[in-house]
Order: structure tokens, then C-alpha cells, then sequence
């Protein structure tokens, strides 16, 4: 679900400074997660102004007419290397250089990757469209027509928390998740089998006084 608020900025193949406004018209979803901030007292126009500052700060790292910086700039702050590198869709920078502001964060959690060869920008599955609705909608479209092929609620849980690449295996792990528009089948082998135990076990004969 958070990837379908961001897949949007993801769907360029081309790494400009213009990139940096195409953002998803569902992207503020992402609002719950400072709301912990609200809880601690910061007044709502601190948290506007930092917020702000820290949406200025990935404009100019969209490009790449700025090349590798001083080593010092390149090991704290996100820079137009290390994030391209998060745009790439090369097998080893996918899922890299997360940071915004701050590079630090990929280094202490095990995400950071250098940049190597220029990297291949774009998603594992292009999106082929220039429609605006399209490139906001598409990925909420696929998560509602996977949520639709299962009724186990924890098969919803996962389609929407889990990792974009992950894979629900049908058969084994939700043996019993049938899709939704197999449910009248069910119903009916259901019905079926309750007039097979009738007749296997016919109800007993009523009791005489
Ligand atoms: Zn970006
Ligand atoms: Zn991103």
C-alpha cells in the first residue's frame, strides 16, 4: 500500500529534476506516520515548515548532471548519486538508499549501495501510459484485484503490508482462500455435501411416547 503511494515518483525511466514532482495525488496517506509527532506536543506549523524543508531538499538531488560529491557530503546527506541508485532498477539497487535528508539511516540499517555503473531507472513492470490517472491508480487497481482472488483476511493483511514482490502462494499456505467469484461453486458443493451425510446417516426416528 505505501508503495502504491510512491510507485508514481518510481515510473519515470528518465532521472530529471522534474521527476521530483511526480508524486502521487495519494502520497499524504503517508500522514499517519507523524502522527506520533502531533502526539508530542510539536506545533502544527514547526512540523509544516520542517516538512517543507525536508520535500525542498529532493529537488535538486533529481538529476544527474551533478556527479559523485566530496566524500564527506556523500557519506551523510542524500545526494543526486546515492539516489539514483534508489531509482535504478538493477537487480543490486533495488530496494536501496531509502533516505530523504539523510543518507545515515541506509548506512545504520544495512540499505546503503554506492554508485556503481549508471543505474537502469524505471519499475520491474513499466507502466507504458502518460495518463495521469493511470499512473496514480494503476497499483491500487492490481492490490484490489489481488485482495479479490482471497477471503482470508490475513491474505488482505499481507497484499497490503507486505513487501510489493510478495507472492501468496494460492494452493498451499491459503489452501482454503478460494476466489470470491467461486463462492456460489462453494455454496452449492457445500449444500452437496450436507444431502450426502443426510443420506449416509438418516436422521433418527422420532421419539414415541
Ligand atoms: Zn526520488
Ligand atoms: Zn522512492
Amino acid at each position: 500500500m505505501w508503495w502504491a503511494t510512491h510507485v508514481t515518483h518510481h515510473s519515470s525511466e528518465q532521472y530529471t529534476l522534474s521527476v521530483s514532482f511526480r508524486l502521487s495525488w495519494t502520497q499524504h496517506l503517508k500522514i499517519i506516520f507523524f502522527i506520533p509527532i502531533a502526539l508530542m506536543g510539536f506545533d502544527p506549523f514547526v512540523f509544516f515548515c520542517a516538512n517543507q524543508v525536508a520535500v525542498l531538499y529532493q529537488f535538486w538531488i533529481h538529476t544527474e548532471l551533478i556527479n559523485r560529491m566530496w566524500a564527506p557530503i556523500e557519506y551523510i546527506f542524500v545526494t543526486p548519486s546515492n539516489h539514483r541508485v534508489h531509482h535504478g532498477r538493477d537487480d543490486e539497487y533495488l530496494d536501496r538508499n531509502y533516505g530523504s535528508s539523510l543518507i545515515i539511516w541506509d548506512r545504520i540499517f544495512g540499505t546503503y549501495t554506492p554508485e556503481g555503473h549508471t543505474p537502469d531507472y524505471g519499475i520491474l513492470t513499466p507502466v507504458g501510459s502518460y495518463n495521469p490517472v493511470y499512473l496514480v491508480f494503476h497499483e491500487w487497481m492490481e492490490i484490489w484485484e489481488d485482495m479479490k482472488k482471497y477471503r482470508s483476511p490475513r491474505a488482505w493483511w499481507r497484499i497490503l503490508f507486505c513487501s510489493p514482490s510478495l507472492k501468496l502462494d494460492k494452493e498451499g499456505f491459503y489452501g482454503n482462500a478460494r476466489p470470491l467469484s467461486d463462492l456460489p461453486g462453494l455454496i452449492m458443493e457445500w449444500q452437496e455435501n450436507q444431502k450426502e451425510q443426510e443420506e449416509v446417516a438418516p436422521a433418527p426416528a422420532p421419539l414415541t411416547a
